[in-house]
């Protein structure tokens, strides 16, 4: 196997907007369109607007590495029982990643056990995590920070199951980060857009678990870290987005 692919090209990357959601292929139809209309809770809006100013700088480096992780999903999807799919977080999401950068994501399979509890003990993630190790260049440190697993999001949402952590957890995440093998997330980001204000009541489960987020100081250290680096190549923070960063890291809406 030889890293880059073939397949990359840079309309992979111009394909996809901020929210995320726009990855979804064309025949996702209305239902995706209704998404980008659709506003998020005031956390999640401003984290996004901030992550939008970030990406309108994407580095080169953060388009290589969505493209390795769509070959990665791409390679495993056949030989993962249910599919692989992922939301990507930190750097790669912001459109800072160097060359150094871990990639930090959220892994979604499908398991018959009723597994909720994120990187826990689940058989289907350890084998998935050896597999991503195998097929991952080694030049690239991952992080598995959470695993959700999709039958269980599936059954929660037909049963509006407003108190399931792993859908809550799929909310967010789909509201805030960017998606790998999209097309294994887009029915059930549809099931879940059938009914907006369920949507919403699960994102306004979260809040309170992103207000500590967002001012934990890994986090504050990596948006200090990313306007860094854009400083280092000569783009200063502009006073909007400074404050709402102030904003985000005190746990406020937009
Ligand atoms: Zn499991």
């Amino acid at each position: 196997m030889t890293w880059p692919t073939t397949t990359r090209k840079t309309a992979h990357g111009s394909r996809r907007s901020s929210t995320g959601s726009a990855a979804a292929p064309s025949k996702i139809g209305a239902c995706d369109t209704e998404v980008e209309k659709y506003s998020h809770i005031p956390e999640i809006e401003l984290f996004n607007e901030i992550k939008k100013f970030f990406r309108s700088f994407q580095t080169a480096e953060t388009e290589y590495r969505i493209d390795v992780m769509e070959e990665v999903a791409h390679l495993l999807d056949d030989r993962i029982q249910g599919h692989i799919a992922m939301d990507v977080m930190g750097s790669v999401n912001m459109g800072v990643s160097q060359q150094s950068s871990d990639i930090d994501f959220v892994l979604y399979l499908r398991c018959e056990h009723d597994c909720f509890d994120g990187v826990g003990k689940c058989p289907h993630l350890i084998k998935a995590r050896e597999m991503i190790r195998d097929v991952l260049p080694d030049t690239y440190e991952f992080q598995i920070l959470d695993c959700i697993n999709l039958s269980l999001v599936e059954k929660s949402i037909q049963e509006k199951n407003y108190e399931c952590s792993a859908t809550q957890r799929f909310v967010a995440y789909r509201s805030m980060c960017r998606p790998i093998n999209y097309r294994v997330i887009a029915p059930i980001e549809d099931m879940l857009n059938q009914d907006m204000l369920f949507r919403k009541e699960l994102e306004g489960s979260v809040q309170s678990y992103l207000k500590i987020f967002s001012s934990s100081s890994p986090h504050m250290m990596s948006l200090k870290k990313y306007e860094a680096r854009l400083g280092a190549i000569g783009i200063k923070l502009p006073e909007s987005i400074r404050t709402k960063i102030r904003q985000h890291i005190n746990g406020e809406g937009g």
